[in-house]
């Protein structure tokens, strides 16, 4: 058999190669169980989506070997900051919401798949297949049979269980009729990514002016990403364009000839209603999308992850798993609730308001945060705590 075909049997399938499933993939074979990792995209994804990096994620990916790797690439994010018209409204503090990882790490997504496709191979050379397309399975009751073409080649893998890691539009969600409540919201963002002239250093600003909110985060090599919300989506999105609407609201001067990203995008959210279907399970955004802003969907993801990795290997060593599968559709279910509402708190913030609303609001934040028990457990919800 040619290298670049799956194996014909595995313990687990896990169908797509995102940074759930590659981190999946890691924990099953740390726990001794055999993985196949089959992802349609013949190389990795260089669009920049995720940056920020919580810490109940930091103290998984310790687990899975990567996280002092993803410190030593990422900034460290210990505080933030909310201005108004030139003024600032709030201070977080991040550095008081976690012991061992007292900050929220930004690294672009194709940078930490990196450093997750590289664990795997280090564990397992043949674990992950690119250029495989799941375009089908068979749930017989003791196994679960996945058939799909590698390379214009049909192939079909033998597992135990199959895992659907395949994104927010999952075909294994559609081929299992789960049910899947989804709906857009009217927010649409513009974002790219500038060299870092603003001074603010490691700091994560939200600038709440009244067209509409910007973010900005530090990024590794001397950037900072903006993200501002928009009135629609544009038809086309410019490096001169945001940097115009950035300095129009905040004042700061982007250098549009370091642009080095850019993108559009609006709000889809979704959840499935199970996770778990005979020998088919749900994790990361098949199982819920969340709104970008917030930055939680990726790390959602991973704690589905954490949560099964344990009871997969369990069930696959002989032990019985009772309830425990049940439970894990529930907490995790329950955790994607919690964090869809705080990045639907997040997004709400960031609307335009007229003037005078804006000033009313933004006085009623600046007393909420100088309240430091309120303002500590602002920084827990922002930090996934
Ligand atoms: C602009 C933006 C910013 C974001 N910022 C953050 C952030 O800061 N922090 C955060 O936590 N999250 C963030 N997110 C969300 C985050 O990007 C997603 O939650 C995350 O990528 C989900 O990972 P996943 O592995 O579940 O799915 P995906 O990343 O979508 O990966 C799914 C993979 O499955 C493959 N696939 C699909 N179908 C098949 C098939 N039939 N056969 C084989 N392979 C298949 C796809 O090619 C893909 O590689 C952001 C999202 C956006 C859009």
């Amino acid at each position: 058999m040619p290298a670049d075909l799956p194996r014909r049997s595995t313990d687990v399938v896990v169908a797509g190669g995102g940074p759930v499933g590659l981190y999946l993939a890691v924990l099953l074979l740390q726990a001794g169980v055999s993985v196949q990792v089959l992802e349609q995209r013949p190389s990795r994804s260089s669009h920049s989506r995720a940056i920020g990096v919580h810490p109940p994620a930091l103290e998984s990916l310790a687990q899975a070997g990567i996280g002092d790797a993803m410190i030593r690439e990422g900034v460290r994010i210990t505080h933030g900051e909310a201005r108004s018209a030139g003024r600032t409204v709030a201070r977080l503090d991040f550095a008081a919401a976690s012991d061992r990882y007292p900050f929220v790490l930004t690294l672009p997504q194709v940078r930490t798949e990196h450093l997750l496709e590289e664990r795997l191979r280090a564990l397992d050379p043949g674990a992950l297949v690119r250029g495989s397309k799941v375009e089908s399975f068979d749930d017989l009751g003791s196994s679960v049979r996945v058939y799909g073409t590698s390379e214009g080649q049909p192939f079909m893998t033998e597992a135990v269980l199959l895992v659907a890691a395949d994104g927010a539009r999952s075909g294994i969600r559609s081929a299992l009729g789960t049910r899947w409540s989804a709906r857009d919201l009217p927010d649409t963002y513009v974002m790219g990514d500038y060299p870092d002239g603003t001074g603010d250093g490691a700091l994560a600003v939200l600038y709440l002016e009244p067209e509409g909110i910007v973010e900005s985060f530090p990024l590794p090599g001397g950037l900072r990403r903006w993200v501002a919300h928009s009135g629609a989506l544009p038809p086309e999105v410019t490096a001169a364009g945001l940097a115009q609407l950035v300095h129009r609201r905040t004042g700061h001067r982007l250098d549009v000839a370091g642009n080095s990203m850019l993108s559009a995008f609006g709000v889809r959210i979704g959840r499935a209603h199970h996770l778990v279907s005979g020998r088919t399970v749900l994790v990361g955004d098949a199982a819920h999308q969340i709104s970008p802003i917030g930055g939680q969907g990726m790390n959602l993801g991973w704690l589905d992850a954490a949560a099964v990795a344990p009871l997969i290997a369990a069930s696959l060593h002989g032990k019985p798993m009772g309830r425990a599968l049940q439970d894990f559709e529930r907490r995790r279910r329950r955790g994607a609730v919690v964090a869809s509402a705080q990045a639907r708190a997040n997004m709400v913030l960031g609307r335009p308001l007229p003037q005078r609303a804006m000033a009313l609001r933004n006085a009623g934040l600046e007393r909420m945060f100088q309240v430091p028990a309120l303002g500590g457990a602002v920084a827990r919800r922002f930090t996934m705590q």
